[in-house]
């Protein structure tokens, strides 16, 4: 056993604190990292704040980290001290069944150990990234290919998977218009993927004072949701909608957005469900609803490797591990430009 310090949530209702804790000593095919850059998704704050009804305290979030090899066990060969090392929201899974055969780890039909909150078969809970070093099996550690920039890799592993994987799998490019709901953490990633990818990209937000930022980040155009007359404009003229958001919300105006057969895919996960949908808005024009879950480990690194070659990282405001409840709150209100990394080295002075 090796001490790890880091922060956490004791309960729902209250600060996250400093929490120290132990991590095993790394087996044959595991590596141990020293965690530089850990993202603050906004899944940490529903699982802090037990807004999924499934949280096991004590919790210590964090699925966007980047860090560097400490150790190796004998087996890694991919890996050796020194080396640049990414954990994304998965530790393990099952290996073998079908899914997982497919490298679809995140859809394991005996469920995926997720980065924290997720116990591993055997039963104990994972504690993430919100602390000095982690411990991971190497078929779910990732390579980092960005030179320099690290800390705004980090939201690479939450935020670039989840939009890149729905992109890809939907086969976005070249020719189609593709709309993003939601300038946050997730969204943010996906106006880039989504534009190095090729297609055209329409950003709606609740935000207009979001607009100028979003054609910087490469959207062509920028609806304020909220303005009927804005999204009466853009009925029946998208191939594929990515929807970011957070909180519960009508889904009909988007819905309606679609051309004949488009699909919109739901990525945000609400603490309440979102009411309706109307079906006349699906079965009139054989539009699709889906949802998508993070992404597997390979396309993960194919994920990394694309953003590292098309010069792709998030736009990132960097904490202190001791800021991290004020980024939560700021993360509600929208106040983020638009990922918090903390800086993992102000762990010592705060823990
Ligand atoms: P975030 O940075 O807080 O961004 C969410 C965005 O949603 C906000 O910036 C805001 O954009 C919009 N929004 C917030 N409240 C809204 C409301 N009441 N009505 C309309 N729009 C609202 O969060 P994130 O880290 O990107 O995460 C987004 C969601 O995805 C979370 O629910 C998270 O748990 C989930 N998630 C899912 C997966 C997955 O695998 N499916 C993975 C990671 C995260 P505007 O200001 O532009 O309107
Ligand atoms: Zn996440
Ligand atoms: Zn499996």
């Amino acid at each position: 056993m090796s001490q790890a310090h880091g922060y956490a949530a004791l309960s729902p209702d209250q600060a996250l604190v400093p929490f120290s804790f132990d991590r095993r000593e790394p087996g044959p095919d595991d590596v141990a990292i020293d965690i530089l850059y850990c993202g603050v998704c906004h899944s940490d704050l529903h699982t802090a704040r037990n807004e999924w009804q499934n949280t096991l305290y004590p919790c210590v979030p964090g699925h966007e980290i980047v860090g560097r090899v400490r150790a190796v066990g004998s087996n890694v060969r991919d890996f050796k001290v020194g080396d640049l090392a990414g954990v994304g929201c998965m530790v393990d899974s099952c290996r073998h069944c079908p899914s997982c055969a497919e490298g679809e780890e995140q859809y394991c039909e005996n469920g995926f150990v997720g980065t924290y909150n997720g116990p591993m078969f055997g039963g104990q809970n994972t504690l993430g990234g919100y602390s000095d070093h982690i411990v991971v099996d190497m078929r779910y550690v990732l390579k980092i290919r960005h030179e320099g920039n690290l800390a705004a890799v980090a939201p690479l592993l939450c935020a670039g998977i989840t939009t890149y994987s729905p992109l890809a799998h939907w086969k976005v490019g070249p020719g189609q218009k593709v709309g993003v709901v939601g300038l946050g953490g997730l969204g943010h990633m996906a106006v880039k993927i989504a534009k190095a990818m090729g297609a055209s990209v329409v950003l709606f937000t609740t935000s207009e004072n979001k607009r100028d930022d979003a054609l910087r980040l490469g959207a062509d155009e920028v609806v304020v949701s909220r303005d009927a007359q804005q999204m009466a404009a853009q009925a029946n003229t998208l191939d594929f909608i990515l929807n970011t958001v957070a909180a519960q919300h009508n889904l009909d105006p988007f819905l309606a957005a679609l051309k004949r057969e488009g699909t919109m895919v739901l990525v945000g996960a609400p603490e309440h469900p979102h009411p309706g949908p109307n079906v006349f808005n699906l079965i009139m024009k054989r539009r699709s609803l889906a949802g998508s879950l993070i992404g597997g480990i390979a396309q993960t690194q194919e994920m990394l490797d694309f953003c590292a070659s098309h010069g792709i990282v998030a736009d990132i405001e960097m904490i202190r591990m001791d800021e991290i409840n004020e980024a939560y709150e700021r993360m509600l209100k929208g106040d983020v430009k638009y990922r918090f990394v903390i800086d993992m080295a102000t762990l010592k002075g705060a823990a």
